[in-house]
This record gives structure tokens, C-alpha cells and sequence, in this order.
């Protein structure tokens, strides 16, 4: 009865008793673990899950991480990158369905004229929202990379006003693996606290399920997090994709990543208590209501993909990304009952922003 002990702890700290709870096994106690981390969740943030419209604008990078689908070295990708008028027509689809935000996400690429073309999409896509249901036009989060701080003040002067960089692991060894040297923990570190520096909510992750990952490693990116004093927190499954260096290492099987996946979302929403929690795309991947398992189990945001169909195929960052029949996800109509059948209801019109931002 030790799981029982810690799961009704309102105050998890310790390494240990982290990992316990992200060990467990037993079908009653993970239900006990759910049921606490749905309950804080109500407590601490309440009944309404937000979404994101999720507009993956381009697929070029320059990074070659060695576990996504579209890094530099994989020719075997088309790559592309929307129009200003396609990201236009998105944001404002978005803003019409009356999901309050959007999230602007593509790979990494520093050039000046990129940096320069997200300030303008940011800047449209602001003027074009505003309305008397969504006054200050849509919520902007950027999820683009590393960049400068001058970089991200620009992004922030632009509209855009949270940020999503995943440190994808806090074990440096296992960073070192997934990563090409000239990569690193520090650099991403530092660039989650450039970004609060100019002014952004900041949200972090990790991919749950790597090749070599213990719930040790696991109970330490959450003390991290908190550490961090983030504000949001994005995490999903590893699933490989067959054409990077990755793809033939030996994983746990995919109903046990999407267990520890669920039990990684209860843990960091029971220790991070008023964050916003994405549940996210990887988790449907691995079973047809990941999603909706993600917010019973802590979550409350969601972000239904919004990337036209013609290029959502060029953005598979992994195998079996799901969402790929544009129909299936473009109106979220199906997430919603699934939501609503969970006796939650999806925010309309409002930004839906971190309940830890607004309180500090
Ligand atoms: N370039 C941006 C964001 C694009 S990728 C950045 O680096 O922040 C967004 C996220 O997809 C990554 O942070 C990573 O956690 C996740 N991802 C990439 N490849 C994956 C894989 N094979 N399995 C699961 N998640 C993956």
C-alpha cells in the first residue's frame, strides 16, 4: 500500500517516490493514480480543455535528431513550407471554429528570412483574428526551435505569446544517444530560460518510451520541470520512424509506452498541480483514444491538426502519425464528444492560458 501512500501526497518530490508511481503496474493502483491526477486536474485548472489548432508550416530543418522523421539528412522527405496565405486561411479557420489558439510548429532554420517571414505570419494572423468574440485575436504559440533571445523578443513583439521547446530528455547520456554532438541539453536549457526572459509562457516535454530510458530518468525530467517553474508541459510516446538511425533499436512494446505515457501525464500533473498539459498527437498513434486517455489521465489541452491534407503527409515525424485523412481531425468534432464524454467541455473562444502563468 506504499502506491497508495504517495499517490494521495499532495507534496511529491522525491526522486523515488516519482519513479514508484511511474513504475506501477497493478491495474487498481494505476486506476487510483488516474483518478487522483483527473482530480487535481478539475482542482487545479477545471473542467474546460482547450484547443489548439495545429498548423505544421513547414517541414525544412537543419537539425538531424535521430529519432524524428524530417531531420536534415533524410532525403527521402519532400519538403515544404505553407504559404503566408495558406497559414493565413488556417489561423483563421481555427479562429472560426472558436478554438482560441493556434500553434505554429516546424523544424528548425535560423535564417533571417525565416525569422523574419514567422514575425509577419504572427502579425497577420493577429490582425486577421480579431473580433468581438476573440478581441485580442487568436492565442499565438510558436513551437520553431532555437533561436536567439533577440530572436524570440522579435517573435514576442510579433504576437506570439507562448513557446514550446521540449528538452526531449533531461539525462544527458541519453541525450548524447538521440542527438548529434553538436546538439545539446545546455543549449536547450538556455534557451527555455531566454524564452521567459522575453516574456513568453514556456512549455517543455519529454518523448516517453527511448531506447535506454528508466522511470529514474523519467522521475527526473519531472523534478525538472518544476524546477524549471514551467508552464506548460507537452510529452508523448517515442515511436520510431523506419527512415532514421533509430528505427531498429530495442523499445518496450507500444501498449507499454502508452501506459507509461498516461502514468507520465497523471505524475507531472499530480508535482506541477496548476500547468496546462497537452495531450498529445504521439498518444493517438499508439491507440485510437490516446487522446481523450491523455486528459483522463491530467491533461487539458488538445491540438487538433489543422495543416492542409496535401502537406500534412510531408510532417511525419514519426511512424503511424495519425490525423493523416485531413477529415479525421479538421473539425474536432469527434474530439469534442469524446471530451465531452469524459463530463468535460472544450473552451470556446478564450485563450485557455496556463493557470501557473496567470498566478505568478
Ligand atoms: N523543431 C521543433 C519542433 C518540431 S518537432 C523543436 O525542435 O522544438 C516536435 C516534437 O516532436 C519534438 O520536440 C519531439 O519531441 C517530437 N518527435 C520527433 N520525433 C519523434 C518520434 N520519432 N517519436 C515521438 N515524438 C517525436
Amino acid at each position: 500500500m506504499a502506491a497508495l501512500h504517495l499517490i494521495n501526497d499532495t507534496n511529491l518530490h522525491q526522486e523515488e517516490d516519482l519513479a514508484a508511481l511511474l513504475s506501477l503496474t497493478d491495474p487498481e493502483q494505476i486506476e487510483q493514480l488516474r483518478q487522483r491526477a483527473e482530480a487535481m486536474t478539475l482542482q487545479q485548472v477545471g473542467h474546460r480543455v482547450y484547443f489548439r489548432g495545429l498548423l505544421e508550416f513547414s517541414n525544412r530543418c537543419a537539425l538531424n535528431c535521430l529519432y524524428c522523421g524530417i531531420r536534415r539528412d533524410n532525403d527521402a522527405v519532400a519538403r515544404y513550407t505553407l504559404s503566408l496565405e495558406d497559414i493565413r486561411h488556417g489561423a483563421r479557420r481555427v479562429a472560426e471554429r472558436g478554438w482560441g489558439s493556434l500553434v505554429l510548429q516546424s523544424g528548425e532554420n535560423a535564417s533571417a528570412a525565416n525569422v523574419d517571414f514567422i514575425c509577419n505570419a504572427v502579425r497577420c494572423i493577429k490582425e486577421d483574428t480579431r473580433s468581438s468574440r476573440l478581441p485580442s485575436g487568436l492565442g499565438i504559440t510558436l513551437s520553431a526551435g532555437v533561436y536567439s533571445i533577440d530572436v524570440y523578443r522579435q517573435f514576442f513583439a510579433a504576437g506570439a505569446h507562448r513557446y514550446l521547446l521540449r528538452v526531449e530528455t533531461t539525462d544527458a547520456d541519453l541525450f548524447a544517444r538521440i542527438h548529434p554532438a553538436d546538439q545539446t541539453l545546455a543549449e536547450r536549457v538556455q534557451a527555455l530560460e531566454d524564452l521567459r526572459a522575453a516574456g513568453f509562457q514556456v512549455g517543455t516535454g519529454v518523448m516517453i518510451g527511448l531506447p535506454g530510458q528508466t522511470c529514474r530518468m523519467l522521475a527526473r525530467d519531472v523534478l525538472f520541470f518544476k524546477e524549471m517553474d514551467v508552464d506548460m508541459v507537452g510529452m508523448g510516446p517515442y515511436q520510431p520512424h523506419r527512415d532514421t538511425p533509430m528505427a531498429g533499436l530495442p523499445i518496450i512494446s507500444a501498449e507499454e509506452r502508452l501506459a507509461l505515457a498516461l502514468r507520465m501525464i497523471a505524475v507531472t500533473r499530480l508535482v506541477l498541480k496548476n500547468v496546462n498539459i497537452a495531450s498529445t498527437t504521439a498518444l493517438e498513434a499508439l491507440s485510437p483514444s490516446g487522446r481523450e486517455l491523455g486528459i483522463s489521465f491530467g491533461a487539458n489541452v488538445a491540438m487538433p491538426n489543422v495543416t492542409p491534407g496535401s502537406e500534412r503527409r510531408k510532417y511525419q515525424l514519426y511512424d503511424g502519425k495519425p490525423c493523416l485523412d485531413e477529415a479525421a481531425d479538421e473539425s474536432g468534432i469527434a474530439l469534442r464528444q469524446k471530451i465531452e464524454s469524459l463530463g468535460r467541455i472544450v473552451g470556446i473562444d478564450e485563450w485557455g492560458d496556463s493557470r501557473r502563468f496567470c498566478d505568478r
